[in-house]
């Protein structure tokens, strides 16, 4: 018998009507011969009422306290749906997150989940009961409550899928589905049939708020497909699998995150540890780095530029100024007026002018891009945030991503053509793996042969990036990473990109032309570099991993040119003198974390 797990979010049992609804499709599933599981989260804004009698309460509550406390919006709400069921006539038990034996880590408010156990869910189950979860709770093992973080209902209900061995996943929301852009930003945003985990857990990062992310990563690593849907209709909504839902359009989605901040670190002593030094401090104060570009460096120096969220900012600054002396940098600049616009798409890497096209757009608007950082399936740009709005649109637009792709596929069609192909033996051994949520490393790989170009002193104005990559693109030489960072000295940029070494003629001649045209300073190029790069799952929600992989090089004397991060890779390119041993120690460095299948 087929099972499914049906997650409500706040706004969905935000009041008895909405409880009641929610109670009638998980009935209707049932009859139709479904065993069904719920999670339930707090009625719709509950829990900020409970943080905020908390900070009434208290200026600084302890962690285990909060915890305590806004776990029991879930409480609330899953006895209310239990009982509505129980009024409709049909046979259903609550169960809080120590109940499903929900076991986390003591990580209060941030909890990660170890294990659950099956049983009694399976026994309810067997009676004839529809069992509705508490999302968002577990217990650590001295059975104090947890939370897993704002949102984590979700990673609740795809845990619980992925242990049950659920058919799917149904998150019932307010939106209908996934779109290409935030609706309430771009109204010609459209609704996607299918998007992958790999473009979903890009979006959700860039805070395209429809999921929780480590729900994403725990769908990934357990193959659970999840089907984002309305909760005030039956519409189909989004399927979210491993297939992306076109083969061939570059990009599926597109997000701005309104409220960056830029900040550089000039003149930072371009020897290796430096970066290990100023992003462990900055980690030390648990805030996100995002967008980091190291330029190579002048005259045996080097500026670091990152984005961090503007909030963050103060606290960034403060910790820089501290351990400025001890890096031996220069000074510290920063924009707290930046916005950062991002496309995404698991076909990108197959294609060549993904980046122009983007660039293009910007361009065309006549925003001017302050920084830029690629990923396999990412590329992301910072602009001027009073620009910000008009620089996704242009983007959106220049993509198509209004129109439905021609190839495009549905669900049904996907899942007709995919058979049964799920490796069911590697799906056993991650379930059988100790702890559910833990880091998981699909691999560590190098690319040698590489070869990295320079420009200094690239105008800060719009349209140059665009018609360097165009003209690169017409040339025939594929870009693998580009990064554009801040060049402190006379506010100029400096843009850097690598390709295959034996593409470098050509980039060179290239390059010089562009490089004449727009008056720059200078270009620089270096060969024999290889990329290292880690693969996992959402790498960045585990943020030690850009830490580790920082301390490894840097023991071993080896200098990063560059960096890119993204939630399935952190990739670094180096010279390749070292960088067989540095891939040895990286193995040995991530063993615990390495799945064994993968080697
Ligand atoms: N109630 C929790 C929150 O508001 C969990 C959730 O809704 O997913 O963050
Ligand atoms: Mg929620």
């Amino acid at each position: 018998m087929s099972l499914i797990v049906q997650k409500f979010g706040g706004t969905s049992v935000a009041d008895v009507e909405k409880i009641r609804a929610a109670a009638r499709k998980a009935i209707r599933a049932q009859q139709q011969g479904h065993r069904v599981v719920m999670v339930v989260s707090a009625m719709g804004k509950n829990t900020d009422v409970l943080l905020k009698l908390a900070s009434d309460v208290s200026p600084n509550p302890p962690a285990r306290e909060m915890d305590m406390l806004v776990s029991t919006g879930e409480q609330v709400s899953v006895a209310l749906v239990a009982m509505a069921i129980d009024a409709l006539g049909s046979k259903a038990v609550s169960l809080t997150g120590g109940q499903i034996g929900m076991k986390t880590d003591d990580s209060f408010s941030k909890a990660r989940i170890q294990s659950i156990s099956t049983e009694r869910i399976e026994r309810l189950l067997d009676e004839g009961n529809i069992v509705v979860a508490a999302g968002f709770q577990g217990i650590d093992d001295d059975l104090n409550i947890t939370t897993l973080g704002r949102g984590g209902s979700d990673t609740t209900a795809v845990a619980l899928a992925s242990v049950l061995g659920a058919d799917a996943c149904e998150i019932y929301t307010d939106v209908d589905g996934v779109y290409t852009t935030d609706p309430r930003l771009l109204p010609e945003a459209r609704r996607v049939d299918v998007i992958s985990y790999d473009e979903m857990l890009e979006l959700a990062s860039l805070g395209s708020g429809v999921m929780h992310n480590r729900s994403i990563e725990f769908a990934k690593k357990f193959n659970v497909p999840i089907h984002v849907r309305s909760s005030f209709s039956d519409m189909q909504g989004t399927m979210i699998v491993t297939e992306t839902e076109s083969q061939t359009a570059s990009v599926c989605g597109a997000a701005m995150t309104p409220n960056e901040a830029r900040v550089t670190v000039l003149g930072v002593p371009d020897v290796p540890g430096k970066s290990l030094q100023i992003f462990s401090a900055i980690a030390a104060q648990k805030i996100a780095v995002d967008m980091v570009v190291q330029d190579i460096g002048l005259q045996g120096r080097a500026d670091i530029s990152f984005t961090v969220r503007e909030e963050d900012l103060q606290t960034t600054l403060k910790t820089l100024k501290e351990v400025l002396p001890e890096v031996g940098a220069h000074a510290v600049t920063y924009d707290d007026q930046v916005s950062k616009v991002s496309v995404v798409g698991g076909n990108m890497a197959k294609q060549t002018n993904v980046a122009s096209t983007m660039f293009r757009a910007l361009a065309d608007a006549n925003v001017n891009i302050q920084m830029i950082t690629t990923s396999e399936i990412k590329i992301s740009t910072l602009v001027p945030r009073s620009q910000a709005d008009a620089a996704l649109r242009a983007v959106h637009h220049a993509f198509t991503l209004h129109e439905k792709p021609e190839d495009a596929k549905s669900w049904d069609q996907i899942r007709s053509e995919r058979g049964n192909r799920a490796d069911v033996d590697a799906l056993i051994s991650r379930l059988q793996a100790d702890v559910l949520e833990a880091l998981t490393l699909t691999g560590i790989s190098l690319t040698k042969s590489q070869a990295r170009v320079t420009l200094h002193g690239v105008p800060d104005k719009p349209g140059i990036a665009a018609d360097i990559f165009e003209t690169i693109g017409e040339a025939g030489v594929f870009v693998d990473m580009i990064v554009q960072g801040y060049d402190g000295e006379d506010g100029s940029t400096s843009i850097s990109f690598t390709i295959h070494q034996d593409a470098i003629e050509r980039s060179l001649e290239v390059t010089h032309q562009v490089c004449k045209k727009h008056g720059m300073r200078d270009f620089q190029s270096g060969t024999d570099i290889s990329k290292i790069t880690v693969s996992g799952i959402g790498l960045r929600s585990h943020t030690q991993v850009g830490t580790i992989l920082f301390k490894q090089l840097a023991d071993l004397g080896i200098n990063i040119e560059m960096i890119g991060t993204s939630e399935l890779q952190v990739n670094a390119v180096v010279a390749t003198e070292k960088v067989e041993a540095a891939t040895e120690r990286l193995k040995k460095a991530f063993a615990a974390s390495l799945e064994s299948a993968a080697g």
